[in-house]
């Protein structure tokens, strides 16, 4: 790494170890599985993020999904001050929140009702809680690969940071919760019918775009086997949408596969940068929560009014049209980073959605965890480092996917795209 070029960021880093677990508040941030320091930001505006070095890169992390509209979108800017203006939190029921869940029910097909949460974690926790509530069984399905926040019983196998450290699970996790969660191959119907034959599950957890072991998509079918499954063994079927809910379609999976889950886990694009998830379902299941009904669940900023205006804001801009946008733009990036690697003679896989790609280091494609863990994880660290040095900030994990936006242009596709190019070419 260049010091002279990073000489702010590294003396931060250097304070920040001291104060702060591994300098940082969420693990990949520290950029540790690439082999470099961290980046330190000042400030960022559209797809640009400039370090507190000046270092300018075209950001495709947008803070990991939230920012589909791109950093400080002047709508988003201007629905936060105007409602800070009006008090940051007041632990009372606003107008806000319920413009914001009838706006979640309007887009996302199987939701009648909403409960908000601060973060996807809470969301999924919750979710889960109310899934055994109701079907009066412990266990839980979930998919090797696939991240649902840091839950206690849902860490095991999980993707994202986790897997970018390495770890099956965590330290602190209770054998006792570790029990109630089986986690079979994403995409292996034989390892899931095998799970429901042997003891009776009280959810069905999946990512119905995973994206936080790259992304991954779901075999022709799997989805609709799912919900076939399911209903069949008395389970309910969980999609967690934090990263597909509004983003690979205005109604999310859901919508674009045509399978309905019994319960939706949302957040990320929900909050538009700020503090804010939920989760969703039919009006039935729904009143089981509190205070309608006796699963309990709260949270002090819970429905935040900054976090509300935030969503609604980033929600609004979400018209059939940006979506077009955002595929063409998602497309275009895949194929010129596709192209480059390919005249580099360099073997990638780059699978693609509308709002999410992933550069897989291997010369298949890839459809497990398994199999996304058999990359290059060397080239990917090297192409990684490569690319922040040309100005360009690749999210720092083979377990994650890039985040196109609204905000990002034919420029930043250009500059990205050769950025790519020597990236690859130095491999
Ligand atoms: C990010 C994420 C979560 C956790 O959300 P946090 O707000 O980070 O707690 C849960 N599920 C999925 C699919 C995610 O990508």
């Amino acid at each position: 790494m260049n010091l002279q070029a990073s000489q702010r960021s590294h003396e931060l880093y250097a304070r920040a170890r001291q104060l702060m677990p591994g300098g940082v508040n969420s693990p990949v941030r520290a950029m540790g599985s690439i082999g470099r320091e961290p980046v330190f930001v000042e400030r960022a505006e559209g797809c640009e993020i400039v370090d507190v070095d000046g270092n300018r890169y075209v950001d495709w992390v947008s803070s990991w999904g939230p920012l589909i509209a791109g950093h400080a979108h002047p709508r988003v800017v201007e629905a936060v001050t105007e409602a800070a203006a009006r008090g940051t939190s007041y632990g009372a029921a606003t107008p806000g929140e319920v413009e914001l869940a009838a706006e979640v029910c309007a887009r996302v097909p199987s939701a009648e009702m909403v409960r908000m949460t601060s973060s996807g974690t809470e969301a999924a926790m919750s979710a889960v809680r109310l899934a055994r509530a109701a079907t009066g069984r412990d266990t839980v399905l979930k998919f090797a690969g696939a991240y649902h926040g840091h839950v206690d019983g849902l860490l095991a196998e999980a993707g994202s940071g986790l897997a970018t450290q390495g770890l099956p699970a965590s330290p602190g996790v209770t054998d006792a919760q570790a029990a109630d969660t089986v986690v079979v191959p994403w995409n292996d119907r034989a390892a899931v019918e095998r799970a429901v034959a042997e003891r009776p599950l009280g959810a069905l957890l999946c990512e119905p775009c995973p994206a936080n072991m790259g992304l991954v998509a779901p075999a022709e079918g799997f989805l609709a086997f799912l919900r076939e499954i399911a209903d069949d063994s008395g389970a309910l079927l969980v999609f967690d949408e934090v990263i597909s809910g509004f983003r690979i379609a205005r109604g999310g999976a859901q919508e674009r596969e045509g399978v309905m889950p019994d319960l939706t886990v949302l957040g990320k694009v929900i909050g538009g940068g700020l503090p804010a998830a939920a989760y969703a379902g039919p009006r039935a299941l729904m009143e089981r929560v509190a205070p309608a009904g006796d699963v309990y669940q709260a949270g002090t900023l819970s429905g935040n009014p900054l976090a509300v205006a935030a969503g609604l804001a980033t929600l609004e801009l979400l018209d059939d049209d940006a979506y077009a946008r955002l595929e063409r733009t998602t497309a275009e990036l895949a194929n010129g980073l596709r192209e480059a690697a390919a005249d580099a003679r360099v073997a990638v896989q780059v699978p693609h959605t509308t709002g999410l790609l992933t550069v897989f280091f291997s010369d298949a494609p890839i459809t497990s965890y398994e199999e996304a863990r058999g990359c290059d994880l060397e080239a990917h660290a090297a192409f990684c480092r490569a690319l922040l040095e040309r100005g360009v900030y690749p999210p720092p994990s083979q377990f994650e996917a890039w985040f196109p936006s609204l905000a990002h242009g034919d420029e930043a596709l250009e500059r990205t795209i050769d950025a790519a190019r020597e990236a690859f070419e130095a491999l």
